[in-house]
């Protein structure tokens, strides 16, 4: 017997849900690409999609996943040869440094581990040592969905302004967007990007990637943007194709319309990113209580210690020996997809069965959350996981507003815990 059958929820970092009425929005015929209402539905998004950043300079549509995007905005940014400076807390920021070493553009990495925040006075004091100015741009991951870092971007704007370094700040929004925080002009972010995958809540297919007015001009010197990368013509089309150089993104368009309708016109960014912290809070206050089990070892453990670096997208979770037992088991056994652990140790070693991923970015309600956790309660009953008890209290109090902020009831539960073992 299996709990499996029946409704299964999807809990990895992207793609995510997809919602039906977004999937219904697709379910039709081919449309005329030349005249007629998909044209007046492609202008409409870009307004919208501009809100879901936070900024009122320059949006891009490009047919593509988060790679096209990685290699888009380094196109229209660099020249071969540039140097930039890729500060990393986790797998995605070397992905995005190979990209730049494949375009020839020099890399140089600022390695904080897969456990801490970038620190922006470090990346000022490199800009600061950089007197010729030759780092061209710092590439930034807001949310990095191996490790679940978040980056403050506001803090890295403000310490590259006080280098006085011209470097862009550029930041690859791809698992923050539509559920963390993100104010693109207020915080000074030159170019941001995303998919439509995960916060957006549509197939993977297009990506976007936002710029502003320094980055435009860094697209004068830039010697890597090819015909197809090309950001121009896809910023002010003088006929329709050239919004994707060649035939658009059809049902993909007609879907991301449902879904920034939801996002944009139904429940409005700000509130968006409310439910996904509230959801997080709750998410984080059950871990809290599952990590507060008295023996050592052996138990669950969210791989961010400091709440407020932690992601309203993503949580990544260490549980040596039985995280990838564990996600089976949900998986097998309650229909609930997690996803797995990335990046944490090389890749081949044993160990890498000690980590997973909770996805919860996009279509996710207080109903789906508490499933979840409750699913994740039972495994670590089925499995005789040590953990602490009232996960599920602790969870409710959140979502019924009745908990303090998680960040306080972390703090209170760590330095109950050390004050223990101390
Ligand atoms: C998902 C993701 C990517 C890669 O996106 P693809 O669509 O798989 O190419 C890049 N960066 C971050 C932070 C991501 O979460």
């Amino acid at each position: 017997m299996s709990l499996a059958h029946g409704p299964k929820t999807l809990a990895i970092p992207g793609p995510s849900i997809i919602p039906d009425r977004v999937l219904r929005a697709m379910h039709r015929p081919s449309p005329n690409i030349y005249v007629g209402p998909l044209i007046d539905m492609t202008h409409s998004l870009i307004p919208d999609l501009k809100t879901v950043a936070q900024t009122e300079h320059n949006a891009t549509i490009y047919i593509g996943n988060g790679h096209a995007a990685w290699e888009a905005a380094l196109a229209n940014t660099h020249a071969k040869g540039d140097l930039v400076l890729v500060p990393r807390t986790g797998t995605f920021a070397d992905g995005w440094a190979e990209v730049a070493r494949s375009m020839g553009i020099r890399t140089e990495m600022l390695d904080f581990g897969n456990r801490h925040a970038m620190d922006p006075a470090a990346i000022g004091q490199r800009l600061r040592e950089d007197t010729e100015h030759e780092i061209k741009s710092v590439l930034c991951v807001h949310v990095d969905t191996s490790s679940s870092i978040k980056a403050d971007l506001k803090a890295i704007r403000a310490e590259i302004d006080a280098a006085g370094h011209p470097a862009l700040l550029q930041a690859d929004c791809m698992a923050s967007l539509g559920c963390d925080e993100m104010r693109m002009d207020e915080w000074g972010v030159d170019v941001a990007f995303a998919g439509c995958q995960k916060g957006l809540m549509t197939p993977a297919g297009v990506a976007f990637v936002f710029y502003n007015d320094r980055a435009a001009r860094s697209r004068e010197r830039s010697d890597l943007a090819t015909f197809y990368w090309d950001w121009k013509p896809r910023t002010t089309p003088d006929v329709y194709f050239r919004y994707f150089q060649g035939t658009g993104p059809t049902h993909h368009l007609f879907g991301l319309r449902e879904s920034l309708d939801m996002i944009v016109h139904e429940e409005g960014i700000e509130n968006v990113w409310a439910r996904h912290g509230t959801l997080a809070g709750a998410l984080h206050a059950a871990f809290a209580r599952w990590e507060d089990h008295g023996t050592n070892g052996a138990g669950v453990e969210m791989n961010v210690r400091d709440p407020a670096i932690r992601s309203n997208a993503v949580t990544a979770v260490r549980l040596p020996e039985n995280g990838t037992k564990l996600r089976m088991w949900c998986e097998d056994e309650m229909g609930l997809t997690l996803g797995i652990g990335l990046g944490m140790v090389p890749h081949g070693d044993p160990a890498e069965l000690g980590f997973f991923r909770v996805g919860h970015m996009g279509h996710v309600s207080g109903h789906s959350m508490m499933g979840t956790l409750a699913s994740i309660d039972a495994g670590l009953k089925a499995l005789g996981v040590p953990h602490g008890s009232g996960a599920m209290d602790a969870a409710s109090a959140v979502v019924a507003g009745t908990a303090h902020p998680v960040s306080d009831s972390c703090v209170t539960l760590h330095q109950v815990a050390s004050g223990l073992s101390g």
